[in-house]
């Protein structure tokens, strides 16, 4: 269906990293007429833009890969326990190509604007090239962490040497060979990045905003013995993740910190650090880590006594020891050889708590006690994560009504799926799910899915439109709190709770259940007919046919 200027699909899907190209897979396999658009030049979203050294996953490869394709799980063979963004960009460039999605996205071209049009229940989408198409579907896989903030400096704009973020670094590469480079920020990226350029630098200078906890990765090339083992013990690795709370197959424990004495509980957290050396190692070492204060600091002392351990400089160790906030409530951090690499003579740390940045000049940058140059400065400063992406697309949906001005006091989604105003414009991992608190993949499949299923179930039926009903995102709004005033996660600043972007709304953003829990409150509502959702026929065909998805 086309006219001379408005080329017409069954959906539009923003984005074409995981989550969009399942997305796209999902919606052919339906039938659908699908057009995907890509701001990136290529397929693989975070891994096509985070290309900066160091950069690697931080759940286990088999975890962090699709479950949809059992052919796709044997056939690709992961080199490496946590694989590095190069593995992870071919696999995703494997994929678009082996399920043939590539055809479908129209890269380098942004999504500008969406509106929905009542009279005909379609979408208008408003691309970056000055087209305009049209879909019933608006899909966003945009992203969690695809919009990179810069740090606010003043007088930034005046440096005169070159600047690099994280999450837009140069595909070239970036040769820092005898420069004199500042890194700002600590977090995922920030500790991925400075043992690289300490390698390169004549003179690395981090700027600590606030220092992290960051467990050593135990990374390791697999052989062909572990990847068998991996394919052949799949369905079960697989089951176990979608149960799990965190999207992994590992069960939460009951224990509680002080239910062990101190000796087994060293023994554990030793384990966590060393042979474990996994991302959630520590969180899956007793039940109440991110809910008992006492039972956190168990852990915030110990991993201080291991910073300790490693640093050489005692002042140095103590800058980089975390404070004021529990374990965990910010995202921990796998880390190579991160806290070693202040014990290099060319890498320095800078604590902005005790000097704060006065300004950027044109050749450096000026704290409140010094003035340093720089040939290049790297920001790994973070992103407007959760709703940025959403949110620069200027949305707006029935009676005119706009996203932004929607969730001006923060985030509205009955089950982070959809919201109500805004008929058949889906989120993929969007705000109030679990998302970012569980394995990604898991939680990326497990909404395409409902989505392709809810649309599946209105097209058997001649049904055109679904949105989510006022009361019942309300209710999910007020569970999502609940869940979270359970727990210590509220006491730190994180980008969880959008404290990373100045005049956010201070809401918590992640459901916090659990990837378990929360996919079968999903699979319920679908179950119930959409139970919460109102769905009804095309508009034309509404006034008779209304169906009410609670009473169906
Ligand atoms: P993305 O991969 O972010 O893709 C979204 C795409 O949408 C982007 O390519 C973007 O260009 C595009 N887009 C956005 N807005 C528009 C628009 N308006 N128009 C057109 N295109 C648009 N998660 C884990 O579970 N484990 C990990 O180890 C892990 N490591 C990470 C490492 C880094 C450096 C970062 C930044 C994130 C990491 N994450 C990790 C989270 C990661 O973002 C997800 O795992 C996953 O890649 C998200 O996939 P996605 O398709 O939802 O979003
Ligand atoms: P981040 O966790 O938000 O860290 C940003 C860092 O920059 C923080 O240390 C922050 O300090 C600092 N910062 C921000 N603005 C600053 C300013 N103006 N001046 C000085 N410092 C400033 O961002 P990220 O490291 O890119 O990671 C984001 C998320 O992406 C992670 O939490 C994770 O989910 C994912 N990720 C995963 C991996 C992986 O290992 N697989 C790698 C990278 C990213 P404050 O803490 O004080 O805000």
């Amino acid at each position: 269906m086309m006219t001379n200027e408005t080329q017409r699909y069954d959906a539009v899907v923003v984005g074409a990293g995981m989550a969009g190209l399942y997305m796209i897979k999902r919606l052919l396999d339906l039938g659908l007429a699908v057009r995907a658009f890509e701001a990136g030049g290529d397929v693989g979203g975070t891994w096509y833009w985070n290309r900066y050294p160091g950069a690697r996953v931080d759940l286990e490869s088999f975890d962090y890969s699709y479950s949809f394709s059992e052919d796709l799980q044997r056939d690709w063979k992961w080199s490496e326990r946590y694989a590095a963004q190069p593995e992870l960009l071919s696999y995703f460039n494997h994929v678009a190509d082996r399920f043939g999605l590539r055809q479908h996205i129209e890269f380098k071209t942004r999504v500008i604007s969406a509106e929905f049009d009542e009279s005909r229940d379609i979408w208008t989408v408003e691309l970056s090239t000055g087209r305009k198409v049209e879909a019933r579907y608006f899909i966003s896989a945009a992203g969690v962490l695809s919009t990179p903030k810069p740090p606010e400096l003043e007088g930034l704009e005046t440096y005169k040497g070159p600047t690099y973020h994280t999450g837009l670094w140069p595909h070239e590469g970036v040769d820092f060979t005898g420069k004199k480079v500042a890194v700002f920020g600590t977090g995922s990226s920030g500790s991925q990045v400075v043992p690289k350029i300490a390698e390169q630098a004549s003179h690395l200078t981090v700027f600590q905003r606030t220092a992290v906890y960051c467990v050593p990765i135990k990374n390791y090339a697999l052989t062909d013995k572990m990847r068998e083992e991996a394919v052949a013990t799949y369905p079960e690795r697989r089951a176990n993740s979608r149960k799990s709370r965190y999207g992994i197959p590992a069960q939460f424990p009951s224990t509680k910190v002080f239910d062990v004495s101190e000796a087994e509980r060293r023994a554990k957290y030793e384990d966590a650090w060393g042979a474990q050396g996994h991302l959630l190692a520590f969180r899956m070492t007793f039940a109440d880590i991110l809910s008992n204060e006492e039972a956190n600091e168990t852990v915030a002392n110990f991993i201080h006594g291991k910073i300790k351990e490693i640093v050489k400089d005692p002042e140095v160790a103590e800058k980089l020891s975390p404070r004021g906030f529990p374990f965990g409530t910010k995202r921990p951090i796998l880390g190579t050889a991160f806290y070693e690499a202040f014990n290099r003579p060319n890498v320095s740390l800078v604590t902005l708590q005790d000097t704060p940045v006065v300004r950027v000049t044109p050749t450096g940058v000026q704290t409140s006690d010094k003035h340093r140059e720089f040939d290049a400065m790297v920001f790994a400063t973070g992103f407007d994560a959760l709703t940025g992406a959403i949110l620069r697309i200027n949305i707006r949906g029935r009676d005119g009504l706009e996203l932004k001005k929607e969730w001006a006091a923060g985030p509205r989604a009955y089950l982070g799926l959809a919201t109500h105003g805004f008929p058949n414009l889906f989120f993929i991992t969007g705000p109030l799910s679990p998302g970012p608190l569980s394995n990604m993949s898991m939680s990326i499949e497990q909404h395409v899915d409902w989505v392709a299923d809810c649309i599946a179930y209105m097209r058997e039926r001649g049904l055109t439109n679904v949105e989510a009903n006022a009361d019942s995102e309300i209710e999910w709004r007020a569970h999502v709190q609940e869940v979270v005033d359970g727990t210590l996660y509220q006491k730190a600043n994180s980008w969880y709770l959008g404290a990373n972007v100045p005049g956010k709304p201070r809401v918590f953003i992640p459901y916090l259940a659990g990837h378990g829990v929360y996919r079968a409150k999903c699979d319920e509502v679908a179950a119930k007919k959409y139970h919460g959702f109102t769905l009804s026929a095309p508009s034309h065909k509404r006034t008779e046919a209304k169906v009410k998805a609670a009473s169906a």
